[in-house]
């Protein structure tokens, strides 16, 4: 069941198109700083209880990074791996035409699980409208504004960046830090670029074929091409080879969960060994762990603060904005909030997670009062 209160939902679409078997949700959380933003899912099993979480957590998110966007979702019951190319563009073709009565003025769409470029483009051209949705092809322009591709590392930028703010809020130097990485995607790899460019150094990474420990540290190269060339960073050849999930006990200054929901949980909070965790992936820890950490002084930067460098990036594109003002317009934002949350989260004393969370909500209010 979708539950309302004071922030939304304020629309829920549910819409259906028998030609193509089509069959969606969008989810409007909240549009008090603007058109509600967020991404497209295509999977089997996708609920509008599911959309209506995700446009939620969209609402903070835009929120605390101060973009003029409100929180959206959309979700497509279908499983991609079964679709032709052909049947794909159909259905999110139709899904972007019957929707497009709220889509720009009341929500943005984006890609998410299973939609990138190509269906972005899809989207825009069956919607009409260039800002009908983010995440388009670099080569899909209208005038001078272009689209931005989601695979261009802003959200492992960000991620990088609430990591520095929150190093220097330990006192502890980067140059010299030890990290680990599970899950060495589009998330995983930018962050752990640009934190061993930064002279950290990255001592255990993991994919969803196994992990590496590697105690002096991995080479970030090699690495990348140990990934394209075997498919896993297990076969990185030094160190020891970490069985999955392992690495959630490896002793390090700061942990980056970069894949799965829940990877910390009841059976192995008791073996995490860091002082800070920096949340790139969505959810990694239930809120009730990271109130025992925060009692146990492990540091934690939430996802919806952490992560937002791609939707950072989507609103350049939605301005018309240029690839080469994403990265300084994500580190503004990210080491802005980042560092406006660790000083009120200490001031109140109170766990980061809880700190974003009035800090947005106090945004969202403020907004309406304006309106
Ligand atoms: P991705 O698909 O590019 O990479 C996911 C990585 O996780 C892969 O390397 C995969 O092998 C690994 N993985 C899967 N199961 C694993 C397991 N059990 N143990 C260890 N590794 C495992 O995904 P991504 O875009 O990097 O996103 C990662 C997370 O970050 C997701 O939770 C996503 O929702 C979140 N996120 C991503 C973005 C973005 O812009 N890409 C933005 C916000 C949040």
């Amino acid at each position: 069941m979708v539950t309302f209160d004071e922030f939304g939902p304020e629309k829920i679409l549910e819409v259906y198109d028998p030609v193509t078997g089509m069959h969606g949700f969008t989810v409007i959380d909240n549009t008090n700083l603007g058109p509600g933003k967020g991404g497209i899912r295509m999977t089997p099993t996708v609920s509008v209880e599911e959309v209506a979480h995700l446009a939620r957590a969209m609402t903070w998110k835009c929120a605390l990074a101060e973009l003029p966007f409100g929180g959206g979702k959309s979700g497509i019951v279908a499983d991609s791996k079964k679709l032709s190319n052909e049947q794909k563009q159909a259905i999110v073709a139709a899904f972007s035409r019957a929707i497009t009565p709220v889509c720009p003025s009341h929500y943005i769409a984006g890609p998410d699980i299973a939609t990138a470029e190509e269906e972005m483009k899809t989207f825009a051209e069956a919607n009409g409208d260039f800002h009908s949705v983010t995440g388009k092809p670099a080569t899909m322009c209208k005038g001078k504004a272009c689209g931005i591709p989601h695979e261009l590392g802003s959200t492992g930028y960000g991620v990088y960046h609430a990591t520095l703010v929150a190093l220097k809020h330990l006192g502890i130097n980067v140059n010299g830090a030890t990290f680990t990485v599970e899950g060495f995607g589009n998330v995983g790899t930018f962050v752990s670029q640009y934190l061993t460019e930064a002279g950290a150094k990255l001592i255990a990474v993991s994919d969803s074929k196994g992990g590496r420990y590697v105690p002096k540290g991995m080479d970030y190269s090699l690495l990348m091409k140990v990934k394209k060339e075997k498919g896993t960073v297990s076969e990185y050849p030094a160190g020891k080879k970490l069985k999955p999930g392992e690495i959630i006990g490896v002793k390090a200054d700061v942990f980056i969960p970069a894949a799965q929901p829940d990877v910390i949980n009841n059976r192995n909070k008791h073996k995490v060994k860091v002082k800070l965790i920096v949340q790139g992936a969505n959810i990694p820890v239930s809120y009730d762990i990271e109130k025992e950490f925060h009692q146990k002084k492990i540091l934690i930067i939430p996802d919806f603060l952490a992560n937002a460098g791609g939707v950072i990036s989507s609103y350049i594109e939605s301005i018309g904005g240029s690839e080469k003002e994403v990265f300084p317009t994500v580190e503004q934002k990210i080491v802005r909030n980042t560092q406006i949350v660790l000083d009120y989260a200490k001031k109140k004393s109170i766990p980061p997670r809880a700190a974003a969370l009035e800090i947005a909500q106090e945004r969202v209010r403020k907004a309406k009062k304006r309106k």
